[in-house]
């Protein structure tokens, strides 16, 4: 059965200092997670959290990747020097890389195959904007959002790829989805993991809800039967905060 990840993308925020100090306070307490942990640092921070993280449940993963395998892409990281560093899973496609870095479908995509490729699991955001909601347009951007990553994803790889549902409008506004609300998109989401693997792969597949989860809501968006985790943007900069959340009561 899938697992329930809980994961932090703490973004551009947290020195190598400041996160080896953040894992030095957090490993002793999480020992009981009900969940997999996991921590997703700013690239530079990586090392440090994978030294901290030794001999603890956490893992580490890195917020966004390149699709080749090297070569002249200033700044950018390939699947070879994550997995190197430690890490076991990347974030792709969140809405501040679609936003702010003109992130593309056909890019998620390509990135997907090669993390899957390269023995990483990829975390695939989608999401829909306020004006998509409001239009009523938010189950047609996920599909299209969700068909789109997954084109070309093998079945024996599927149930490596997780995916987060994170409504762009409540992510760092603090407005949540309601767990009404994500458990509609998150059954549609299973639903089309079922028409394009079958049931009992879609089954397996872990899907993340993010967007403001915050110690008070954890709890009742966990409980709902497609909520198998959440990605964690403020939250996840708290020590306590992020405690509560890996040690959320379903
Ligand atoms: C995120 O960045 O993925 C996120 C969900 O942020 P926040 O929890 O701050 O809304």
């Amino acid at each position: 059965m899938r697992k329930t990840i809980i994961a932090g993308n703490w973004k551009m925020n947290m020195t190598p200092t400041q996160g080896a100090a953040f894992v030095n306070e957090l490993k002793g307490r999480i020992d009981n997670a009900p969940c997999e942990v996991l921590l997703c640092p700013p690239a530079i921070t990586i090392p440090a959290v994978v030294e901290a993280a030794k001999g603890s449940p956490i893992e580490v993963g890195a917020q966004e990747m390149h699709q080749a395998k090297g070569g002249a892409y200033t700044g950018k990281l390939s699947t070879d020097m994550i997995l190197d560093a430690g890490c076991s899973f990347v974030i792709i496609g969140h809405s501040e890389r679609r936003q702010y870095f003109g992130e593309t479908d056909a890019g998620v995509n390509l990135k997907t195959l090669k993390a899957l490729a390269a023995g990483l699991r990829p975390i695939v955001c989608v999401g829909e904007t306020l004006d998509e909601r409001d239009a009523g347009e938010t189950m047609h951007r996920v599909s299209f959002q969700v068909w789109g990553a997954l084109a070309g994803v093998k079945a024996e790889d599927a149930a490596k790829v997780v995916i987060a549902y994170e409504p762009v409008w409540a992510i760092g506004t603090g407005r949540t989805a309601t767990p009404e609300q994500a458990q509609e998109v998150h059954a549609h989401i299973r639903q089309i993991l079922t028409e394009r693997f079958d049931a009992a792969t879609a089954a397996e597949i872990t899907l993340q809800y993010g967007g403001s989860v915050k110690p008070s809501n954890v709890d009742e968006l966990m409980a709902k039967p497609d909520v198998d985790g959440a990605l964690v943007g403020g939250a996840s900069l708290k020590v306590e905060d992020f405690q509560r959340l890996v040690m959320f009561k379903a």
